[in-house]
């Protein structure tokens, strides 16, 4: 992409990790990365993340007595696993996914996601969707076997389209949900349903949230949301049709607001909206627009 494209990283993406795809399958390695003196890991709570200063927290995981350990990769340093911590609140400094992504380095960022979403699925998914009985970790935690029917269960990423809906250089369609901070709009977004290509989720749910009419939808980036394990996938959209109107009843409020209404919200000035943080993908887009058109 051109300036103020896809060449930043978003937030909880960049992670630094080798996943070791390649060798997660042998058992007997999974197993000595375990005991592996170098093993360490990211602690996942309710709260969010275990940090040490203003770096993600890697205890090592001999040190650690709580859930089964899950094999995130190798760093420079030896194998990383996330750990689910139930209990020990206080014990250690933790923090919300969204701060962490505010402000820890990138990687450690992309890190924490990682850990958070697969901590998530694994606590979500004890038993068989197939056949009920309770199912064991397999290849350090990127699949869950089940003993009796022999399924295999893989972490789940859930797509998630977002697009900013622009006419030409002029004006941006955006959307409230009642629950947001008073006077902040973003872009619309929707889950992708079974079925359906990311184009088609973006023209659907736009027609359902604002009864519009799209062109093309054009590729931006992509974000792991870790919300609980979500995957955004940005677009800008150009409107062809239709006025604003809301449709389904999931937005408070969907609305053209002029290009320079926007451009004064992310600058920070005075404006007629609030527009969402920096970590998320949405005020990339916003950013990429303003930058980009003319
Ligand atoms: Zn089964």
């Amino acid at each position: 992409m051109g300036r103020g494209g896809a060449s930043a990283l978003n937030a909880f993406a960049g992670g630094a990790l080798d996943r070791a795809s390649d060798r997660r399958h042998d058992s007997a390695w999974v197993a000595a990365q375990t005991r592996d003196p170098a093993a360490r890991a990211v602690v996942v709570s309710d709260g969010g993340v275990r940090v040490n200063g203003d770096r993600l927290a890697l205890v090592p995981l001999a040190a650690i007595d709580a859930g089964e350990p899950l094999l995130l990769g190798l760093d420079e340093h030896g194998p990383v696993f996330a750990v689910g911590d139930g209990g020990s609140p206080g014990a250690a400094r933790q923090i919300g996914l969204r701060d962490a992504a505010a402000s820890l380095p990138q990687a450690d960022g992309a890190l924490a996601a990682y850990a958070a979403a697969l901590v998530h699925w694994h606590r979500r998914h004890p038993r068989c969707s197939v056949c009920g009985r309770p199912t064991a970790v397999a290849e350090g935690g990127i699949l869950r076997r089940c003993p009796g029917c022999g399924a295999e269960h893989h972490p789940r990423t859930d797509p998630v389209v977002i697009m900013l809906v622009v006419d030409g250089a002029e004006r941006v369609l955006l959307g409230r949900q009642p629950t947001w901070a008073p006077g902040r709009y973003s872009a619309l977004a929707g889950f992708v349903e079974p079925g359906e290509s990311l184009e088609e989720a973006v023209a659907r749910e736009v027609a359902e949230e604002a009864g519009v009419e799209l062109g093309d939808p054009i590729y931006h980036s992509s974000q792991p949301w870790p919300f609980p394990m979500s995957l955004m996938v940005g677009f800008v959209a150009p409107w062809l049709s239709g006025e604003p109107r809301r449709v389904d009843g999931e937005l408070e409020d969907v609305r053209w607001f002029a290009r320079s209404d926007l451009a004064d919200a992310v600058a920070g000035r005075p404006a007629p909206l609030g527009v969402p943080p920096r970590l998320a993908i949405a005020r990339r887009l916003m950013e990429h627009w303003l930058v980009t058109s003319t």
